[in-house]
Formats: structure tokens, sequence, C-alpha cells
């Protein structure tokens, strides 16, 4: 049990190539791209979250 034997990209799931990968906060990408894009969802969320539900109308 050293390595996942199933790697898939966080952001997209797709397989993740051997050789390029990227690992970040415990996550794996399959390009630098899908990190970020998941690192700003991921920040989207947690902004929402921290909010206030209340809708400024
Ligand atoms: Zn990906």
């Amino acid at each position: 049990m050293s390595r996942p034997t199933t790697t898939t990209c966080t952001s997209c799931g797709k397989r993740l190539n051997k050789k390029h990968w990227y690992y970040r906060n415990g996550q794996y990408y399959c390009k630098r791209a899908c990190w970020q894009s998941a690192v700003a969802k991921v920040q989207n969320e947690k902004a929402a979250a921290e909010t206030p539900a209340t809708p400024n109308a």
C-alpha cells in the first residue's frame, strides 16, 4: 500500500499518466490547469460556505 493503484485526476477524473501529474494538498491532478480549477472551485465553495446566506436583494 505504498501508492494508489488507480489514480485519477481529482478535477476531471481522467486516469493519470505515470509521468505527468500534479500532487497538491493530498489530491492528484493530470495537469496544472486541472489543479488550479479545482483550487478555485474549493475556494469558491469555501467562500460560499463562510458567507451567510443573506442575498443582497
Ligand atoms: Zn484533469
